[in-house]
């Protein structure tokens, strides 16, 4: 059994993919061909954002997007500790300082309240910190809780950048992922709902003045003429042949989006009964892009016994995240200790996920209950 079984979506449209690559051989434009433009289109329009701008990889897309909102030393962006690296890292790059937020134990993604709380703590602490920016994570596949967050950043003058890199195809209310935000990031790493085969992102903005700002960082800081840089920027394109694959994956994306509700909801219904552990609550409104299927264990002793029967049985299953950002070494000078995001610490001693991704059987499925329920 695959965690993510990307055999089996290529055996469905392997012609498509050879022929699109076949296309990108047979005209040469290897750096922003044809297909860059075609895939923007296509997916600024199914997501409803004015402009999209693909590039080399979801932290580029988060890089390019405080980059262009002139993010640097001095300022703070919020986000939670409970999610990927790249989240915080393009921040401490850029100079800035996280400052991190814990999360909502339902859904994992940034609790509103302790964001506001954070903020308002943050002006009043006398630091020179400037509150700046809020990077929003919709962590799994499920979209944060941006009608709060909104009114939160909209209050206090925050700007928010929506990392939906694990929710591309989720939805709140009929509004698309990547249509949250002044700008949203994607991702399309291969495990990724909408994922290529190498690296890959974007960013989408309905701003006309900040699009031609990321398409200007995107490509060194190029001003209108090849050799003319106005700012400094990044190598940050995405691959014309990156682009011709996603472009066949695309055609069967909104049906793949619709095959994962399903797994879910088969999950959800086989395993909702067992004490041993908890199934993802989806809040009233919300269509998750399902990324990830993570269930919590009683406790940490409890996933073990959880994971090594399921590893005996030839099911894969895996930990997003184990360790907290704020107790990475990589962030020790932030100075968090343990204990300072209990939410966080106590989700990541006791998440685990199980394999999802649209061609999962229902025969797999059963399997994998059947373990579980033990
Ligand atoms: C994968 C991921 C990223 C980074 O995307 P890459 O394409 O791997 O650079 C950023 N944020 C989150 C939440 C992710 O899951």
């Amino acid at each position: 059994m695959e965690f993510i079984d990307l055999a089996a979506q290529q055996k469905r449209i392997i012609e498509k993919i050879e022929s699109n690559i076949k296309s990108v051989l047979n005209h040469g434009k290897f750096i922003m061909g044809p297909e860059i433009q075609n895939l923007e289109e296509n997916l600024a329009k199914y997501v409803g954002a004015r402009h999209a701008i693909s590039c080399a990889s979801g932290t580029d897309a988060l890089l390019m997007a405080l980059m262009a909102y002139n993010i640097r030393p001095g300022d703070a962006v919020f986000t939670t500790p409970f999610t990927f690296i790249a989240t915080a890292e393009v921040i401490t790059l850029l100079g800035a300082t996280p400052v991190f937020v814990d999360v909502d134990p339902e859904t994992f993604n940034i609790d509103p309240k302790k964001l506001e709380n954070s903020i308002v703590r943050q002006k009043n602490s006398g630091t020179a910190l400037n509150p700046k920016a809020v990077i929003p994570v919709d962590l799994f596949g499920l979209l944060a809780d941006y009608e709060s967050i909104e009114s939160i950043a909209h209050e206090h003058d925050l700007l928010i950048i929506e990392d939906g890199a694990q929710s591309f195809g989720a939805e709140y209310k009929g509004k698309k992922s990547c249509s949250f935000g002044s700008v949203a990031c994607t991702s399309f790493f291969p495990a990724k709902p909408l994922g290529c085969y190498g690296d890959g992102g974007m960013c989408f903005t309905n701003d006309n003045s900040i699009a031609e700002i990321l398409r200007s960082v995107r490509v060194h800081g190029q001003g209108n003429h090849k050799y003319e840089n106005i700012r400094i920027g990044v190598n940050g394109r995405l691959d014309t042949l990156q682009a011709a694959i996603l472009n066949a994956k695309f055609d069967i994306f909104p049906d793949e989006i619709e095959r994962r509700q399903k797994v879910a909801k088969r999950y959800s219904d086989l395993l909702s009964t067992s004490p041993a552990f908890k199934v993802p609550h989806i809040p009233e409104g919300y269509k998750s892009a399902w990324a990830q299927y993570s269930v919590l264990a009683a406790n940490e002793k409890q996933r073990s016994i959880l994971q090594e029967r399921l590893q005996k049985a030839n099911i894969p299953t895996a930990i997003y995240y184990p360790k907290p950002l704020h107790l990475q070494k990589a962030f020790a000078d932030l100075g968090y200790k343990k204990g300072d995001f209990p939410v966080s610490e106590d989700v990541a001693s006791r998440i685990f996920s199980l394999p999802m991704h649209p061609y999962l059987t229902l025969e797999d499925q059963e399997t994998i209950a059947a373990v579980l329920n033990q």
